[in-house]
């Protein structure tokens, strides 16, 4: 395994980490796989250790996580308040993990952000605030969980890692890399996968649970929107989905049942990009994502939006039809970033 860390960070989070007591590790607001695959996993471990670690969510872990052991445990601030205002008073540090600025704790954020006690953030998105005593920030690795194992190995501790823990780790890896296949790249991570299969766990299962389980309405609104709201743009190279506030209402939405609707018009070939449009209460959020290096980044900023190349993301004021018209007119204007020559695309 490549030597990645720095000697100095490593040193400084043992150091951290023998001089509390009590921890508090925290992630994003809606937070992911990763965010609590990082956060759950290193608490059980600190637990193991003999600390009193917790870990405190700015709103609700998604259902699909709650296969996790200590799941249950986790302080959910939107609705525990004053429990999470004392662990937080409480604690004598603070371990922010898999974001990298204050903003994505949302109504967390002060709480966090004005606590007495020393912070560390561990993290793999770019640009990160500095918002921690320590920074361990390393925007090339696949996942906090990754960065997370490979911080307790350098400090010692994989024979404290046991099952339980390893478990949130590598659900992290898997749903941050889709099961491996995006984010990979590097030789390493199967290195780390191998090394949390050798604690026991069972990925069939972290798979299953974690990419591979949804509501009924949530798979019924996706085959509606491909099979009724898409649209391909031949010139362009690119598909638009739209759904309006009463289709939502028709499939009973709820926060997350869209998640990857936006990917699925990438798996026909000679698309190369993809923008789904969804009317929520008071905005129209765009999400787009594309593939052979196409700039969705920039067509999203025209909308005063961003993100990276390949996955974007904006919202727009207006009505759903003046947004769906002014990206279609946007991603025209983007026609010379298109491969050439064209990829064959084939609609009937
Ligand atoms: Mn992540």
């Amino acid at each position: 395994m490549d030597k990645l860390l720095k000697d100095g960070e490593v040193s400084a989070l043992g150091k951290m980490l023998d001089d509390a007591e009590k921890v508090v590790l925290t992630c994003h607001v809606r937070p992911d796989g990763d965010a609590i695959g990082s956060t759950l996993g290193l608490a059980l471990l600190l637990r193991k250790l003999g600390k009193e670690a917790n870990v405190v969510t700015p709103d609700r872990p998604p259902r699909s996580l709650s296969f996790l052991p200590g799941f249950n445990e986790i302080a959910v601030f939107t609705q525990h308040d004053a429990y999470c205002r004392r662990l937080v008073e409480e604690a004598d540090l603070i371990v922010c993990c898999d974001f990298n600025t204050p903003s994505r704790q949302d109504a967390l954020a002060p709480l966090i952000q004005e606590a007495h006690c020393r912070k560390v953030l561990i993290d793999h998105h770019e640009k990160p605030d500095k918002c921690a005593d320590l920074m361990i920030s390393y925007p090339d690795m696949s996942s906090t969980c990754e960065l997370v194992f490979r911080l307790i190995a350098a400090l010692g501790l994989y024979g404290d890692l046991d099952i339980d823990a390893a478990t949130c780790l590598l659900t992290g890896m898997v749903t941050d890399t889709r099961n491996f296949s995006v984010n990979c790249k590097n030789p390493d991570i199967y290195e780390v996968l191998g090394r949390l299969l050798d604690k026991g766990c069972d990925k069939n299962k972290i798979v299953r649970h974690s990419l591979n389980t949804r509501s009924f309405w949530s798979l019924k609104l996706e085959a509606y929107a491909l099979m009724e709201k898409l649209e391909i743009f031949h010139d362009s190279r690119a598909a638009i989905i739209t759904l309006s506030a009463d289709d939502l209402r028709q499939f009973h939405y709820e926060r997350g049942d869209t998640e990857g609707v936006v990917n699925r018009p990438l798996e026909i070939e000679g698309v190369i990009s993809s923008f789904f449009l969804r009317e929520d209460s008071d905005c129209i959020k765009i999400s787009a994502r594309s593939v052979d290096n196409f700039p969705v980044s920039e067509v999203c900023e025209r909308f005063g939006g961003g993100g990276h190349r390949m996955a974007a993301g904006a919202e727009f004021h207006g009505s759903l039809e003046e947004c769906r018209e002014q990206v279609i007119k946007a991603v025209a204007d983007f026609k010379k970033e298109l491969p050439r020559p064209l990829p064959r695309l084939v609609t009937e």
